[in-house]
C-alpha cells in the first residue's frame, strides 16, 4: 500500500519546485519575439536580476543551462594557456575546472576538501607566490550543491586585495542565487554565474553572466572563438535577437518574469531569511537524528552550511532503501549523493525557492516516517525542534 495520493514533492537540488504562477503564465501563444511584451519583459528581468544579485554591472542571458554559462563565462575572458586557481570544497568546482582545462585553459586546484569552507590564507598565500601574475582568474563556488557547503566570497575578495592581486574572481552562483544571500558589488566578485532553475524557480533553460568593468576591459582584450558565448554583441545589441543570438527563450521568459515577480513581492531580505529559517529547521532535524544512529550532517561547521541544501551522510549505511520509500510510499523525491566517495551512503535535501513550512516540516516528517518504518535507528525529538524553529520564525 502506498500513501501517495497528493501532489508529490521534490526536495532535490535543482531543479526546484516550479511554482504554479510560472507554469500558469508559460502557458500561452508564441509571442512577437521582435517587439512588444517580450521586449520589455526581457529588459525588466535584467533590472531585477541586478537588484537581487546587488550588481550595477552588465547582465547578459544565454539559452543553456548552468554548464553553458560557466563555459559563456570562461569563453569571454580567458584563452588557451592562460592558468587559473580553482578553489574545491565539492564537485561542482572540479567540474568548472575540468570544462575550464577541457577549453585550454590551465586550472591548478587548491583542494579543501568536501566538508569544509576555502580558507582565504591559503589563497593569499599562493596568490603573493604568483609574482609575476601568471594567474588570470581566482574561481570559486558560493554554495557547493555536492557537499551543501558555502563558502564566504568577502573574505575571498579581501585576501585577494591582501595580496594585491590583479586576477579576476569569478563565481559560480547556480545553486545560491535566490536563496543565499550575495552582494556582487560588495564584495568584489568580477564575474558571476547563474542558472534559473534552482532560486530562481523556472524550468531549466536560461543561464546568466553578469561582469563588471574590470571584466568587461578583459574580454575586450580577449580573443573570441565562439560567437554565441561571445557576451559583447549581446550587451551593445542592436536589435532584440541580437540579446539571444537568435530567437528569444520565449516562454521562459514568461516563466522567469512570474518568479521574479514572486521574489521581488516577497522581498529579497525576505527570501533569504526564509531559507535561512527553513535550512536551520533542517540541520536541526538532522542533527537530532544524528544523536542515535548512522545519519549525521556533512558540514560541521553551523556557518559554512548552505541554506540552498543538506547533505546527509553516514559511514557505510546504504540509504537507497530510505529515499525509496519516500518515493514510493509517500510522494517525497530526495536527493542522491554526488561527488563524495559514495552515492549510497546518504542524500540530499534541496531546500531551493517555492517552499513554505508545510513542504519543509511534511518533508521532514516523512524522512522521520521512513527512518520509523524501516527501524533505522535516529535519536528522538527531531520533529520538536523543527517545529520550534519554525515557530521562532
Ligand atoms: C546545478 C549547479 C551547476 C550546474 O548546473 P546545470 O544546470 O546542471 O548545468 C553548477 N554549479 C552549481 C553550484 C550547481 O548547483
Amino acid at each position: 500500500m502506498t500513501l501517495s495520493h497528493g501532489r508529490d514533492l521534490f526536495m532535490t537540488p535543482g531543479p526546484s519546485v516550479i511554482p504554479d504562477r510560472v507554469l500558469n503564465a508559460m502557458h500561452r501563444a508564441a509571442p512577437n519575439i521582435y517587439e512588444g511584451d517580450l521586449v520589455d519583459i526581457t529588459s525588466s528581468i535584467f533590472g531585477d536580476l541586478k537588484t537581487i544579485v546587488g550588481t550595477k554591472g552588465e547582465a547578459v542571458l544565454y539559452i543553456c543551462n548552468g554548464h553553458g554559462a560557466w563555459e559563456a563565462a570562461l569563453n569571454n575572458v580567458l584563452q588557451p594557456g592562460d592558468k587559473t586557481l580553482n578553489l574545491a570544497t565539492g564537485s561542482f568546482a572540479h567540474g568548472w575546472a575540468d570544462l575550464a582545462g577541457k577549453m585550454g585553459v590551465i586550472p591548478e586546484i587548491l583542494e579543501f576538501g568536501k566538508s569544509s569552507a576555502i580558507d582565504p590564507a591559503r589563497i593569499e598565500t599562493r596568490l603573493r607566490a604568483d609574482k609575476s601574475h601568471e594567474i588570470k582568474a581566482v574561481m570559486a563556488t558560493h554554495t557547493d550543491t555536492s557537499s551543501g557547503l558555502r563558502n564566504d566570497i568577502a573574505a575571498l575578495r579581501a585576501a585577494m586585495d591582501a595580496a594585491g592581486h590583479p586576477a579576476l574572481l569569478m563565481v559560480d552562483c547556480v545553486a545560491s542565487i535566490g536563496c543565499e544571500r550575495f552582494e556582487m558589488d560588495n564584495w568584489g566578485v568580477d564575474i558571476m554565474v547563474t542558472a534559473c532553475q534552482k532560486g530562481l524557480m523556472t524550468p531549466p533553460g536560461l543561464g546568466y553572466v553578469f561582469f563588471n568593468d574590470k571584466a568587461a576591459k578583459v574580454a575586450d582584450a580577449t580573443p573570441k572563438t565562439s560567437p554565441y558565448w561571445d557576451w559583447a554583441p549581446r550587451v551593445k545589441a542592436e536589435y532584440f535577437y541580437h540579446q539571444f543570438s537568435g530567437t528569444a527563450p520565449t516562454h521562459h521568459l514568461f516563466g522567469q518574469r512570474a518568479a521574479l515577480d514572486m521574489i521581488m513581492a516577497e522581498g529579497i531580505e525576505n527570501v533569504w531569511n526564509r531559507h535561512r529559517v527553513f535550512a536551520h529547521a533542517i540541520t536541526a532535524t538532522v542533527e537530532k537524528w544524528s544523536l542515535a544512529g548512522p545519519l549525521f550532517l556533512n558540514i560541521e561547521n553551523p556557518d559554512q552550511r548552505s541554506n540552498a541544501v543538506t547533505t546527509i551522510l553516514t559511514d557505510g549505511f546504504d540509504c537507497t532503501p530510505l529515499r525509496q520509500w519516500c518515493e514510493q510510499q509517500a510522494g517525497l523525491t530526495l536527493g542522491l549523493l554526488i561527488g563524495l566517495d559514495t552515492y549510497t551512503d546518504g542524500f540530499r535535501i534541496g531546500h531551493m525557492g517555492h517552499l513554505n513550512p508545510p513542504m519543509v516540516l511534511g518533508a521532514l516528517a516523512t524522512i522521520d516516517a521512513g527512518l520509523k518504518a524501516l527501524s533505522i535507528p535516529h535519536g528522538d525529538g527531531a520533529l520538536a525542534a523543527a517545529s520550534q524553529i519554525i515557530a521562532n520564525g
